[in-house]
């Protein structure tokens, strides 16, 4: 079961091993270009957002610099004209403005003089020294000036105590301590743009010294427990915001993305956060980009494919059909080639047939010429006056002897014409009277027949290129014809008409006529129709034949018009010389 599962999936895989390759091509390219990307703007963000951090912690340092050194100028100016300390405070609160009131504190640990920015407030209520005072205080009795921890005022201001060492010569005299207003730090803080973010600083301990925000800054919370305040106390190293868990989510529950960077002064640290969905955005916009490239390419892919198959299936068909064809004409040239021996044979054999019919034809001949000789001999008396009834008999044997001479001599054209033994003989000359010749053949068997014939012409010559002999014979068919087979009473006529480009030979008689149905067949070989057999029992259906033959050959037409009953037309037309 396992097995058979386990090669269907082989067979899918190996049917689609093309899809999946595109595929997996597509996802590759797109990690490839994802992480870098991924990564550099990672860095883009954590710079701008360090470069802001730096900013307003170097506004803090110098700002909290400068006043912690102008008490130190302040205390030592002190240790050396101790007389002068009332003026010399007086201009260090002129000169700094932050600072709220300045103390000299004896070594004791009593307060010798006191100088407010604010002369309303009273002694008593000031400096009650807090704790942090006195830590200060007793750090700068031990030589070291300090800047303490961050409190309150009873103004709700942030304020720090500031206290140096006051020596003279060398000794220690007192202590100077002023107590500092930090509200400027927090417009720091304020002023920074950070787009949805903010800066805290935070002590060496971990708590949050300043905020921007008043309930915040007054919460003091301990961040020690953020990986990334942590790292930046305990280490003293810029945390740039590429670290894993340099994003988490604060205290308002939003995930941010931040970076810290410690500051040169009391051990504090500023931090600068902002949300990660802000910070990082392009993030996402890639993410989104290489998911959107992902599916469409990964849709695109499977299209080509599907598309490729159905077209390697038509191509497939395309290919058996080809092949089909292949062969069709393979045997269709097989074939041909047949054909082309039948066609060879039949010409033979039709040759074969052609000499057969010319010597049997002139085999019969002679005898027959002979026969009619000796007939005519015997008509004529030379043996002997014949009695009636025997020259009746020996009449109608003339009549069958000619009549058998006549087809003999059909037979004879049609083989000679086949053969094309003999040539075309064209000569350029009048075909007028060669019309007339014929006509006058057949003038006497017309008046016999009691069959009316004239001839007409419109000219008295006209030159046509022809082979006298052969358009003999096929005018004669043609006039033969019409006496053949118009009955006693009626009339032929033959005719001979020039016009511009050629020359139009007519016979029109007064015959039985060609019934319509049959009209296509009259110029095929032994084609004879039926109401001219019924008149005319003896006939080869040649005479037509060897006419049309003849006429092409001249690259002239015959054609003719019939109506049953009322006659024909025949006509040749021949292209003048
Ligand atoms: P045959 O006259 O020996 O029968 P043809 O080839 O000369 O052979 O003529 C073929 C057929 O055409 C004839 O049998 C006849 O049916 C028809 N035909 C030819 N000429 C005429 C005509 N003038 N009038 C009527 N029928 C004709």
């Amino acid at each position: 079961m396992f097995r058979e599962k386990e090669k269907q999936i082989i067979i899918l895989v190996r049917e689609h091993s093309a899809l999946i390759l595109g595929i997996t091509a597509l996802l590759a390219i797109n990690v490839l270009w994802l992480v870098p990307t991924l990564r550099s703007i990672r860095q883009t963000a954590s710079t701008l957002v360090l470069e802001s951090a730096e900013r307003i912690g170097s506004n803090i340092e110098s700002t909290m610099q400068r006043s912690s050194d102008a008490l130190i100028g302040a205390a030592d100016d002190i240790g050396i004209l101790p007389e002068q300390y009332a003026f010399i405070l007086k201009r260090l609160l002129s000169k700094e403005d932050g600072l709220q009131s300045v103390s000299i504190i004896a070594v004791d640990g009593r307060q010798t003089f006191r100088l407010d920015r604010v002369a309303a407030v009273s002694q008593e209520e000031s400096f009650v020294f807090s704790s942090a005072a006195q830590i200060g205080i007793d750090r700068a009795l031990a030589g070291e000036a300090s800047i303490g921890e961050i409190f309150l005022s009873d103004i709700l201001e942030p304020r720090t105590i500031l206290a140096a060492p006051i020596r003279t010569i060398g000794k220690i005299q007192g202590v100077l301590v002023g107590e500092l207003n930090l509200r400027p730090l927090i417009s720091f803080l304020r002023d920074a743009s950070l787009p949805a973010g903010h800066m805290y600083v935070v002590d060496r301990d971990g708590f949050q010294i300043l905020h921007p925000e008043l309930p915040e800054f007054l919460r003091h919370p301990n961040y020690i427990f953020r990986p990334i305040v942590k790292r930046v106390i305990g280490e003293r190293h810029v945390a740039d915001g590429r670290a894993r868990d340099d994003t988490y989510v604060n205290e308002a529950g939003v995930r941010v993305f931040a970076v810290g960077i410690p500051l040169a002064i009391g051990g504090w640290s500023i931090f600068a956060e902002q949300p990660r969905i802000i910070a990082l955005s392009r993030e996402w916009e890639m993410l989104l980009l290489a998911l959107g490239i992902s599916v469409f390419g990964s849709l695109a892919i499977i299209i080509i494919s599907v598309k490729h198959r159905s077209l390697s299936g038509s191509n497939s068909k395309l290919k058996e059909m080809l092949a089909d064809l292949d062969i069709s004409g393979k045997m269709l040239v097989r074939r041909d080639l047949q054909l082309t021996r039948a066609n060879a044979r039949l010409m033979e054999l039709d040759q074969m047939k052609s000499q057969f019919v010319s010597t049997a034809a002139h085999q019969l001949r002679t005898p027959l010429t002979a026969l009619e000789w000796s007939l005519n001999e015997l008509l004529e008396g030379d043996f002997g006056e014949l009695k009636k009834n025997q020259k009746k008999l020996v009449e109608d044997i003339v009549i069958a002897n000619k009549r058998l001479i006549r087809l003999v001599n059909s037979l004879l054209d049609v083989a000679r014409l086949e053969e094309g033994k003999r040539g075309m003989s064209m000569q350029k000359q009048d075909i007028v009277s060669v019309v007339q010749g014929v006509g006058d053949q057949f003038k006497k068997i017309a008046k016999e027949k009691r069959i009316g014939f004239s001839f007409e012409s419109s000219a008295k010559s006209l030159l046509v290129d022809f082979d006298k002999e052969k358009l003999n014979i096929a005018l004669t068919n043609l006039v033969d014809n019409a006496v053949k087979y118009t009955p006693a009473g009626g009339a032929i006529n033959l005719s001979v008409a020039g016009m511009e480009k050629e020359v139009c030979i007519a016979v029109t008689d007064t015959g039985i006529g060609i019934p319509e149905e049959q009209a296509n067949k009259i110029f095929s070989k032994f084609f004879r129709a039926r109401n001219a057999m019924l008149l005319e029992t003896y006939g080869s259906g040649l005479g037509l034949s060897v006419a049309k033959d003849i006429v092409e050959r001249h690259q002239g037409t015959i054609a003719f018009t019939s109506n049953v009953g009322g006659g024909s037309i025949f006509t040749i037309t021949l292209p003048r010389a």
